[in-house]
């Protein structure tokens, strides 16, 4: 396909490096043409873009898991399109596809870490969420760190976000009691009546301590943190012996403007000999496939229920959309939708 001669793109580039929340003066909307792709590449018409916690992360110029977002560049994102124009041999016109193509209406790839999804096999903000990035986290996460045993008790933080809520849904499916804290009665509501989780917390409401005293009564076998701060403190305090602690995330502390403190229960490790892993859900960049697989297998026969919160707008709705992770308006994964 040829390319329309007045074809533009809109693009959020990073401006500034935000101190706390970020705010309206770190963006730059910049508008560019659209041209052709060269051999080797391929152009897409983005539809979906992911919003997700680490963005925040990204934009800070610290030594991490991977490079900052530098100032001036397309701001970092997982999105999904469709294929416009393709001089790739592995993509076809047309075609439904996943990747790293950032915060813009069109954008060029050469492939790398480009793949194709099938929009009548699943929504597609599914395939940013639990078909995604979040659900192969929660996957991994909880299923080769946290080692969740039958009769096991699993304590998940952020449990109605897009990561929490598989979670919470994996360990049931894995025959353990499941508990979920989340912030607010709807959403302690939907824990236990959407997502089946055995208990919730609200953590706005409740005395974090009595209440994983009430519904952790043996103690908390595998906790999967999202949140850190406080919240990971009254996990550690609560831990059984032989405990496994996932530090999947610490959302509480993305955007402090003072050194982060650390946990002050962390002899609760050693008390109980627990331990307690870091993950990175690129790591498993290999067996993506086969996880995705089986959890398109439990979608499809309803032991599994995806949630995604889809907000309607155009590129320029991203700064704005991003705070809602921060402030916990949305339930499930989070997903721009721009056409
Ligand atoms: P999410 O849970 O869908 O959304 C974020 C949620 O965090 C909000 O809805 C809010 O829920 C909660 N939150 C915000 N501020 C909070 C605070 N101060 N204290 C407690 N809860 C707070 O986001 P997600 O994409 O699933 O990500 C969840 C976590 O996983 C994040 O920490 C993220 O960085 C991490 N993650 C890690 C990896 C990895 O490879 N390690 C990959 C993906 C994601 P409430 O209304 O309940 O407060």
């Amino acid at each position: 396909m040829t390319v329309p001669a007045d074809l533009t793109n809109r693009q959020i580039r990073l401006a500034a490096r935000p101190f706390g929340l970020p705010k309206p003066g770190d963006w730059e909307l910049v508008t560019e043409a659209v041209t052709e792709p060269e051999d080797g590449r391929l152009l897409v018409e983005v539809s979906h873009i992911s919003l997700d916690p680490a963005m925040r992360g990204w934009m800070n110029d610290v030594r991490s898991y991977i490079p900052p977002v530098r100032i001036g560049e397309v701001m970092r994102a997982g999105a999904i399109g469709r294929v416009l124009a393709s001089r790739h041999r592995d993509f076809a016109v047309g075609e439904h596809v996943y990747g790293e193509f950032g915060v813009q209406e069109y954008a060029v790839s050469d492939g790398r870490g480009v793949r194709r999804v099938d929009p009548d096999a699943a929504p597609l903000p599914t395939y940013l969420g639990t078909l995604g990035i979040t659900g192969l986290t929660a996957y991994f996460g909880l299923l080769d760190i946290g080692d969740p045993q039958p009769g096991q008790t699993v304590l998940v933080s952020g449990a109605a976000g897009a990561v929490g809520s598989v979670v919470g849904q994996i360990a049931k499916l894995k025959g353990c009691r499941t508990v979920g804290i989340a912030g607010g009665a709807e959403k302690c509501r939907l824990l236990v009546e959407e997502f089946g989780f055995d208990a919730a917390v609200d953590y706005k409401a409740e005395d974090l301590k009595d209440a994983l005293r009430k519904h952790c009564p043996d103690g908390v076998d595998v906790y999967f943190d999202n949140v850190g701060g406080d919240i990971l403190d009254a996990a550690l305090a609560r831990l059984a012996r032989g405990a496994r602690v996932v530090i999947c995330g610490a959302i509480s502390q993305y955007n402090n403007t003072e050194p982060t403190p650390g946990p002050s229960n962390y002899l609760s490790l050693l008390v109980n000999r627990a331990s307690m892993t870091g993950m990175v859900v690129f790591d498993y960049a290999d067996r993506y496939a086969v996880a995705a697989a089986e959890m398109a297998g439990w979608l499809a026969d309803g032991r599994l229920r995806s949630r995604e919160d889809v907000v309607e707008g155009d590129v320029t709705a991203f700064p704005e959309t991003l705070l809602r992770l921060f402030s916990g308006a949305n339930v499930g994964k989070l997903v721009l939708r721009i056409r």
